[in-house]
């Protein structure tokens, strides 16, 4: 048998792994057969995410791929080719033009003659309006921007809503059609455009069969109907059944009603995702970004989960927040390990290792949420980082690096599950406060609340009591590494001169900050010939003060309370400190390593008899990046 082929492509700032699937050789074959139809629903998706990002997207790849091609043929090399190259990988990964983190324009390193010269010879035609969204950096420079002050759709190149609308029109509308006090509310405008019709109404053009994404969403339709006659059981046929009602329909209730049919199928070993799920793309935080995957339980690791499940009731009971803001009932949050077995829309090539679905609020609270934790990524990970030189280069003493050395790969999933599984799922709104009360700092807020939850009891002594830490010090190691990354490390994803704009990132910023700020004598920012390190002198003070963070965060999000989320996110989570900044970039340059990582895909291929059905699913890991996307461009556009 082959090796497992080691991976170290780069590329301006990213890294991509592989990842195996060990679960899935044991599978019979009519799970692989389904985990085969599932993948492919996951992929046929992808060019909606494409159109999503910006409306240039599409065609601008096509004209690169076919330059690509070219050229390619041609054989000559020079520098504005390899330019060409990297950019284009850099367009693959981020699924369009705009950096996928950042959300920054691409500036290409090569010529826009140099490009116009190689159309031309192969007669592909020069189009002005691309030419001027490659080339001129005003055009288009930020997919989603998250600016206070600004109108965020007329300067986000996102294409959720038509050029012409602005902020205060799209919010008026949603403010419209919402309805007070609403026990059940649909996810509004998670599976539309806006824009404005021949009369100049907004109207909301919708993605579903028929309508806007129609071929593609056909696609996916498909597969899902292949995939259903091999489902696991007669509750996941019925999900199934519904998702493909959702897409034939576009109606926002049946979304919900699939929704939680899809929480309460837990028993089957194969799972997936696949839908407008998460809103980060949207600067108003509506619409659903399209995304796909599916995924093996891991049996083993599951246990692990189980227990923090079945425990649900007591950690919400005892967690440090406000009795009115605390569920009176937990129920279904279920939480597994799962291998991933494709990836696909918004999860490709840059993945979550974690992930808890759904996202509606009155869904999750009462019929819970599914949470996961992708195994054979956080592997492909921690592989990857070993002996890269960080700790040496960060960690500020000899003492504190055997603690990470020693705990941080374990805690750092430990985390991830009492993030999805119960951070998530904890609290509850005040009756009538609307879900969407937090606006732009929504997101923030909810990812500081689940970290909060997690670092919270990461140090409690129920941990020890259900056997899911070695010892009583092992949750330092985790509060070391957390910090470190709050406060220092994850400047190194951003550009000189910038501001924390993502999400989660600004969730680490404030969570860090804030608890340095409230507690200096707790936990402190030190100099040693010239460099910044981390000093924790108290580590229980810490955890007191991230109890006191969490019950903040939590009234915040019960009581809507928007006014005290854009404070606490603007005071904490968003500015850089210039002089650090640079330090840290300097510092990390040395080590010569990518800040952003993502993952090839396996490739499943289906063998069948002489009438078409199958008759084994092989998996292959040898495909390389440029193949891949390639492929994926070739087999899985559908739009025009
Ligand atoms: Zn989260």
């Amino acid at each position: 048998m082959k090796d497992f082929p080691y991976c170290d492509i780069r590329f301006a700032d990213i890294q991509l792994l592989r990842y195996r699937v060990p679960g899935f050789e044991a599978l019979p074959l009519r799970q692989k057969t389904l985990v085969y139809y599932l993948s492919e629903a996951a992929l046929a998706g992808r060019d909606i995410l494409w159109d999503q990002n910006c409306r240039y997207n599409l065609r601008i790849r096509r004209m690169l791929e076919a330059a690509y091609k070219h050229m390619k043929a041609q054989g000559t090399e020079s520098e504005e080719l390899e330019a060409f190259e990297t950019y284009l990988k850099r367009v693959w990964f981020s699924n369009g033009i705009h950096h996928h983190y950042s959300m920054d324009k691409f500036q290409p390193g090569f010529s826009r003659k140099f490009l116009e010269e190689k159309l031309r010879e192969m007669g592909y035609p020069v189009e002005e309006d691309l030419m001027e969204v490659v080339f001129n950096p005003e055009v288009l420079a930020k997919r989603v921007n998250q600016c206070d002050g600004q109108d965020l759709l007329k300067t986000s190149a996102m294409n959720y809503y038509a050029s012409d609308v602005t902020q205060a029109e799209a919010e008026g509308y949603y403010a419209g059609i919402k309805k007070a006090d609403e026990a059940h509310p649909v996810m509004y405008g998670l599976n539309s455009r806006l824009e404005h019709d021949e009369n100049n109404q907004l109207v909301e053009r919708v993605w579903k069969s028929g309508g806007m994404y129609g071929k593609t969403i056909d696609r996916i339709i498909h597969y899902l109907e292949m995939a259903q006659g091999f489902a696991e059981s007669e509750e996941q046929r019925q999900v199934i059944e519904t998702l493909i009602e959702f897409y034939r329909t576009g109606d926002l209730e049946t979304f919900d009603r699939y929704s939680i049919q899809w929480v309460y199928d837990t028993a089957c070993c194969i799972d997936f995702t696949n839908g407008f799920t998460e809103v980060y793309g949207d600067p108003l935080g509506l619409k659903g970004s399209w995304e796909g995957y599916v995924n093996l339980r891991d049996d083993v690791a599951t246990r692990r989960t189980k227990q923090l499940s079945e425990n649900a009731q007591w950690f919400e009971d005892h967690s440090p927040v406000d009795a009115r803001f605390k569920k009176t009932e937990c129920r279904g949050i279920s939480a597994k390990v799962v291998e991933a077995a494709i990836l696909g829309g918004d999860l490709y090539p840059s993945s979550a290792i974690g992930i808890n679905l759904p996202n509606s609020n009155w869904v999750r609270q009462e019929h819970g949420s599914k949470s996961v934790t992708l195994s054979n990524l956080t592997h492909a990970y921690a592989e990857a980082a070993k002996g890269s030189g960080f700790r040496e280069e960060f960690v500020i003493d000899e003492a504190t690096r055997h603690l990470l050395d020693t705990y941080d790969d374990a805690l750092d999933d430990l985390h991830t599950d009492l993030h999805e599984c119960l951070g998530h799922g904890s609290g509850k709104l005040l009756p009538g406060v609307d879900p969407d009360a937090l606006g732009v700092y929504g997101s923030t807020i909810e990812e500081a609340r689940a970290d909060l939850f997690a670092l919270y009891y990461i140090a409690d002594a129920k941990m020890l009591e259900l056997g899911l830490v070695p010892d009583a010090e092992a949750y330092k190691s985790q509060y070391y590494s957390y910090m470190m990354n709050g406060l220092l490390t994850q400047l190194v994803r951003i550009e000189s001169g910038k501001q924390i704009e993502e999400a989660h990132m600004r969730n680490r910023a404030l969570i860090a900050r804030w608890v340095m700020a409230h507690g200096s004598s707790a936990m402190s920012l030190v100099k040693a010939d010239g460099k910044t390190y981390l000093h924790i002198e108290s580590y229980p003070a810490v955890r007191n003060l991230i109890g006191q963070l969490l019950a903040e965060i939590q009234r915040i999000k019960s009581e809507g309370d928007y006014e005290a989320a854009r404070r606490l996110v603007e005071n904490y989570g968003v500015e850089v400190d210039p002089e650090l900044h640079q330090e840290i970039l300097a510092r990390y340059r040395t080590l010569n390593l990518a800040p952003y990582k993502g993952f090839i895909n396996p490739r499943y291929h289906a063998v069948r008899d002489s009438s078409g059905n199958i008759t084994d699913v092989r998996v292959t890991y040898d495909e390389s990046y440029e193949e891949q996307m390639l492929r994926y461009s070739k087999d899985y556009s559908y739009e025009c």
